[in-house]
C-alpha cells in the first residue's frame, strides 16, 4: 500500500489523532485531536514529517505520490467548506503552518491568507463588503510570502508600511485606509519583483507549492537549527506542514485573535490567562505591534465567546491532563481554535502545576515528577533582589520571566553574545526581540524589551531559558543605534549597570544586591516526593563551609568532593604553601606544612560541623604545584620578601616545576608519593579535626580520597601513610573514630584494574572530568578550541565534559563498578565529576548502580529530581504500573 502522506481534518472528523505527534507534528496532532473532540477548528490537512525526511534524504525532492494525495485533500477541503481555491466569487484562503513534533515557537514562519491574488482580492471585497479587510489580508500575505518563500527581510516590508503610516500621520496599522493598503500592496509587489526577479505569483497552486517547500526548507534554517541544538531536539525528526482554511480575526471589531494558557505559565496559579486583540490577525498579538488586552476583558467585549472559550480550554486541559497553551480567532463573533499544545512554563509554575494537579487527582505523583525537567529547576535556584536593599527603580514593565539579574547594558545581540561568552555580566536591551537575537539572549543575564506582551518572543524565549526578563516596558525609549535608552530624562548608556526583576517587572538603575533562593512551599513538597522515590544519594562538591551550608539547604547528603588545594589559595595561606613548594629539603618543607596544618584542620572542622554525621570525602592534594607559584618576576619579588627565600630561588623553582603537559604531569597521588609529608600533614589535619569534634560529641565520617590512582601500588603507598598517621593521631587524642580510605577512579588504568584496587580501597569516586579527558585524549582546558566545531559538525551530539560519554567513558565506569563490587560487595561508589549534576548523566549513574552522585551545591536539587526520574523511567521500561498517559 502506498504511504499515506496527507492527513485530513475537518467536519468533526480527522484522519489522524493526538498521539501521532511523530508523524503529524505537535500542531497537526493537536488539530486532529481537537477536530475529533468536536472543538471548532477550521478544516485542513497535514502533510507528514515523512515527507520532510524524504525531502532531505533525496536532495530536496518530494515523493511522487504526494501530489495526488495533496490534490485529493485540497478537493476534499474545498467541498467541506464550500469554497474554492482561486475562485474570486467564493475564494478559499489557507494558512500554511509548520509544525514539528516539539513546538519550536517562532522558529519557522507561518504564511497566512494564501490564495489571494489581484483578482481574488476584488472578489473578497465584493463578498465581504469590506475592502479594507481584503486589502489588509493581501498586503499581509505578500509580506509573509515574500519573507518566508522569497527570503526578503521582514524589515523591508516594514519600512514600506512605516513610510505609509508616516505619510498619513497615523500610528497604528488599523488606522490605514483602503487606499493606503492598496498603495502598500503595489509597493510590496514592486519590492518582491525587484528582489526575486519575477512577479509575485498569482496562481494559488503555485503559491501553495512554494509555501509548502519553504516550510520544509525552514526546518534547516539557522534559527531552527540553533533552537534544536539548544533544546537537544534531533535534526532527524523533520517538520510537518499544515494547510488550513483561514478564519479571519481582522474583519472588524467583532473579530479578533488571541493566545492564552489554562493556568498562569509564569506562577502556575490556576487562573485563565492570556491576551487578545480585536480586529487583528495571526501574529499581531505576539509580535508586539500593538499591546494586547488581557483576556479577562474578552468577558466584557464578547461574553458568549468568552464562555465558550473557557469551556473548550478547560475541556482540553482535562483531556490532555496538562496546562494548555492555545490560539484562537474570532471571526464575526464566531470562535475557532487554531492550536493547542502543552504549555511551556517557568520552573516555578511547572512545580506548582505538577503539585496542584496531583491534589486535583488529575495526575499521579510519579507523573508529577516526570513533568518537570530537572534542568529547569535551575530557575528556582535563581537569585532574587535583597528585599532590604535601597533600589532606584526607574521603570516598570511586564514580569515576563522570573528571577533577578544584574549586568551592564548592551543593545545588540552580537555584543551580548560576545561579552556574555567572555564571562561578563550583561543585560540585553532591545526594542523587541526576534529569533535572530537568541544567541545574545542566551549569553545575557537578563533581557529587557520596550515592546511586546507576556507572550512576546522575548518573554517566551526567556522563560524557556530560565532567564530574567522584563518585557513591554513601554515607558523606556530604546535607541539601538545610539546604544542607550531613556526614561523621564534619565539616560542609560551602554555599559551602565542595571538590574532587572523578572518577577515584578522592575527595572533598577545600578547593581542591586541579589540573594539566594530557598526550597519551600510547593517546591519543598515536590522535592519531598523525589526523595521518597530516588535510590541514589546526592552529595555536593564543596570546599568550604559556606558552600556546605548552601548544599545542606538544597538537600545534600554529605560531601562527595572537597578539593583541599582550594583552601591553599586563600591570601593568608598561600605564602606558606609557596614556602613549602620552594623548600630545598624535607625539614624546610615540613616546617611550612606545619604552618598550613591548623588552617586545614579548622576548614575540615567547619565542613564536618555543617555535614552533621554525613560522609565527607576529602581529596588529598591534586593539582600540579606550579599552579601555586608566582608567574612573573615582580610577583616573585613580593613573595621573596614575605617568605625570606631569594627571588632567584623562587623563579628557579617555578622553572623546575614547568611541565609540558601538566594535566598528565606531576600531580594527584604522584605528589603524595614524591612528597609523603604533604599526605601526612593532610591526613593529620583531617583526623585531628574529626577527633576534636568527636570530643564535642559531633559525629563525623571522614573519607580520605587519593586522587589519580591508576595502579594499586600507588594506592597502597598512600594508604600506608594515611593509616599510619591516622592511627598515631587518634592515639594522640585518645579518641577512636571511624574513617575510610578510598580512591578516585579517573585514570583509565584505574578503571581497568578496579578489582585490584578494590581489594585495598574502601570506596570509589569516579572523577569523570579527568576520566573523560584521559579516555578521549582531550585536554579539558584546550578542548574549547575544537569542541564547538565538533558540535556544529555533529561529530559529537553533546559536549562530553558536560554530559557523560556513556558509550565510552561510561563503559569504563560500568566495568569498574562490576569489577570493584566483585571484590568488595556493596562497595560505596559515587561520582564527583561535573557530570554528577547533569540529569542525563545522573540517570546513567543510577542505571549502573552507583551509590551516590556529587555535584555543585546549586545543582543538588536537579540531581535529586533526575535520580527520582531515573527510578520512574526504569519502572516504566520494565512495564510496571507506571504509565505515562
Ligand atoms: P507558530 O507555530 O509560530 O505558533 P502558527 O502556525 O500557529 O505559528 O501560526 C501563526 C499565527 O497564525 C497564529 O497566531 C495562528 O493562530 C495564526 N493562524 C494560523 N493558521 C490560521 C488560520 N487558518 N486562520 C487564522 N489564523 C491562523
Ligand atoms: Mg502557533
Ligand atoms: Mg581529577
Amino acid at each position: 500500500m502506498a504511504t499515506k502522506y496527507v492527513y485530513f481534518f475537518g467536519a468533526g472528523k480527522a484522519d489522524g489523532k493526538g498521539t501521532m505527534k511523530d508523524l503529524l507534528g505537535g500542531k497537526g496532532a493537536g488539530l486532529a485531536e481537537m477536530t475529533n473532540a468536536g472543538v471548532p477548528v477550521p478544516p485542513g490537512y497535514t502533510i507528514t514529517t515523512d515527507v520532510c525526511r524524504y525531502y532531505y534524504a533525496n536532495k530536496e525532492k518530494l515523493p511522487k505520490e504526494l501530489e495526488g494525495q495533496q490534490k485529493a485533500a485540497l478537493e476534499k477541503l474545498q467541498k467541506t467548506i464550500q469554497k474554492s481555491f482561486g475562485d474570486p466569487s467564493n475564494p478559499l484562503l489557507v494558512s500554511v503552518r509548520s509544525g514539528a513534533k516539539f513546538s519550536m515557537p517562532g522558529m519557522m514562519d507561518t504564511i497566512l491568507n494564501l490564495g489571494i491574488n489581484d483578482v481574488v482580492v476584488e472578489g473578497l471585497t465584493q463578498l465581504t463588503g469590506n475592502p479594507r479587510f481584503a486589502w489588509d489580508a493581501y498586503r499581509r500575505f505578500i509580506a509573509m510570502y515574500g519573507n518566508v518563500v522569497g527570503g526578503i527581510e521582514k524589515n523591508e516590508f516594514e519600512h514600506i508600511l512605516e513610510a505609509q503610516k508616516h505619510q498619513r500621520g497615523v500610528k497604528l496599522d488599523t488606522e490605514l485606509n483602503v487606499n493606503d493598503l492598496q498603495e502598500i500592496v503595489i509597493d510590496f509587489k514592486k519590492l518582491y519583483a525587484a528582489k526575486i526577479g519575477e512577479d509575485f505569483p498569482q496562481d494559488p497552486l503555485k503559491q501553495l507549492a512554494g509555501a509548502r517547500d519553504a516550510v520544509f526548507k525552514s526546518w534547516n534554517n539557522p534559527r531552527a537549527n540553533y533552537y534544536r541544538k539548544q533544546n537537544k531536539i534531533s535534526d532527524a525528526l523533520g517538520t510537518a506542514v499544515n494547510v488550513q482554511s483561514m478564519v479571519f480575526g481582522n474583519m472588524g471589531d467583532d473579530s479578533g485573535t488571541g493566545v492564552g494558557f489554562t493556568r498562569n505559565p509564569s506562577t502556575g496559579e490556576k487562573v485563565f490567562y492570556g491576551e487578545y486583540l480585536t480586529n487583528a490577525q495571526g501574529e499581531d498579538v505576539v509580535a508586539g505591534i500593538r499591546t494586547p488586552k488581557p483576556i479577562a476583558e474578552l468577558a466584557k467585549d464578547m461574553p458568549v465567546v468568552y464562555k465558550q472559550l473557557r469551556e473548550i480550554t478547560s475541556k482540553l486541559e482535562k483531556h490532555y491532563r496538562d496546562i494548555q497553551d492555545f490560539e484562537f480567532t474570532i471571526e464575526k463573533g464566531v470562535l475557532f481554535m487554531l492550536q493547542t499544545r502543552t504549555g511551556k512554563r517557568t520552573a516555578a509554575s511547572a512545580v506548582r502545576i505538577a503539585v496542584e494537579m496531583v491534589k486535583e487527582k488529575l495526575i499521579t505523583k510519579e507523573e508529577a515528577l516526570m513533568r518537570v525537567e530537572p534542568e529547569q529547576l535551575d530557575q528556582l535556584l535563581h537569585k532574587v533582589i535583597d528585599p532590604k536593599a535601597q533600589l532606584k527603580v526607574i521603570a516598570k514593565g511586564l514580569p515576563a520571566s522570573p528571577g533577578a539579574a544584574t549586568g551592564q547594558a548592551v543593545f545588540d545581540a552580537d555584543t551580548a553574545a560576545e561579552r556574555g561568552g567572555n564571562g561578563e555580566k550583561v543585560i540585553l536591551i532591545r526594542q523587541e526581540t526576534n529569533p535572530d537575537d537568541i544567541h545574545g539572549m542566551d549569553a545575557a543575564q537578563g533581557i529587557l524589551t520596550a515592546r511586546g506582551g507576556m507572550t512576546s518572543h522575548a518573554a517566551v524565549v526567556a522563560r524557556g531559558m530560565g532567564k530574567s526578563c522584563v518585557a513591554g516596558c513601554e515607558e523606556i525609549r530604546v535607541s539601538e543605534s545610539a546604544k542607550q535608552f531613556s526614561i523621564n530624562g534619565t539616560t542609560v548608556k551602554e555599559n551602565e549597570w542595571i538590574t532587572l526583576d523578572g518577577s515584578t517587572g522592575r527595572v533598577i538603575l545600578g547593581k542591586a544586591p541579589l540573594i539566594e533562593p530557598e526550597i519551600s512551599g510547593e517546591f519543598g513538597v515536590f522535592m519531598g516526593w523525589a526523595d521518597q522515590i530516588r535510590q541514589l544519594k546526592v552529595r555536593s562538591n564543596s570546599d568550604i563551609p559556606r558552600d556546605a551550608i548552601v548544599a545542606r539547604e538544597f538537600g545534600a547528603e554529605g560531601i562527595g568532593l572537597c578539593r583541599t588545594e582550594h583552601m591553599f589559595f586563600a591570601e593568608e595561606r598561600l605564602p606558606f604553601m609557596q614556602q613549602m613548594i620552594v623548600a630545598q629539603d624535607v625539614e624546610a618543607r615540613k616546617q611550612a606544612l606545619a604552618k598550613l596544618l591548623p588552617f586545614q584542620k579548622e576548614d575540615f572542622k567547619g565542613l564536618f560541623r555543617e555535614m552533621k554525621g554525613y560522609g565527607v570525602t576529602i581529596r588529598t592534594i591534586d593539582p600540579p604545584l606550579h599552579e601555586f607559584l608566582p608567574k612573573t618576576r615582580e610577583d616573585a619579588e613580593v613573595l621573596s620578601k614575605k617568605i625570606g627565600v631569594s627571588t632567584d630561588k623562587i623563579m628557579h623553582a617555578a622553572e623546575e616545576l614547568h611541565e609540558f603537559n601538566p594535566m598528565l604531569g606531576h600531580r594527584g597521588c604522584r605528589l603524595g608519593i614524591t612528597y609523603p609529608e604533604i599526605t601526612e600533614m593532610q591526613v593529620k589535619a583531617i583526623i585531628s579535626a574529626a577527633c576534636e569534634l568527636a570530643k564535642e560529641k559531633i559525629k563525623v565520617v571522614p573519607e580520605i580520597m587519593i586522587p589519580l590512582v591508576g595502579n594499586v601500588t600507588e594506592f597502597r603507598d598512600q594508604k600506608d601513610i594515611a593509616v599510619r598517621v591516622a592511627e598515631e593521631t587518634m592515639k594522640e587524642y585518645g579518641v577512636k573514630i571511624q574513617y575510610q580510605i578510598g580512591t578516585m577512579i579517573e585514570v583509565p588504568r584505574g578503571a581497568l584494574t578496579a578489582d585490584e584496587i578494590a581489594a585495598e580501597a574502601e570506596f570509589f569516586s569516579f572523577g569523570t572530568n579527568d576520566l573523560t579527558q584521559m579516555t578521549l585524549g582531550f585536554s579539558r582546558d584546550d578542548a574549547g578550541k575544537f569542541i564547538k566545531a565538533y558540535l556544529d559538525k555533529k561529530i559529537f551530539k553533546d559536549d562530553p565534559f558536560q554530559t557523560l560519554d556513556q558509550v565510552g567513558v561510561g563503559q569504563l565506569m560500568q566495568m569498574a563498578v562490576l569489577k570493584g563490587r566483585k571484590v568488595r560487595k556493596d562497595m560505596k561508589m559515587g561520582i564527583c565529576g561535573e557530570h554528577g549534576g547533569d540529569p542525563a548523566s545522573v540517570k546513567f549513574c543510577h542505571r549502573i548502580g552507583l551509590s551516590y552522585v556529587s555535584c555543585s551545591p546549586y545543582r543538588v536539587p536537579i540531581a535529586r529530581l533526575a535520580a527520582a526520574q531515573a527510578v520512574i523511567e526504569g519502572k516504566s521500561k520494565k512495564g510496571s504500573a507506571y504509565s505515562s498517559k
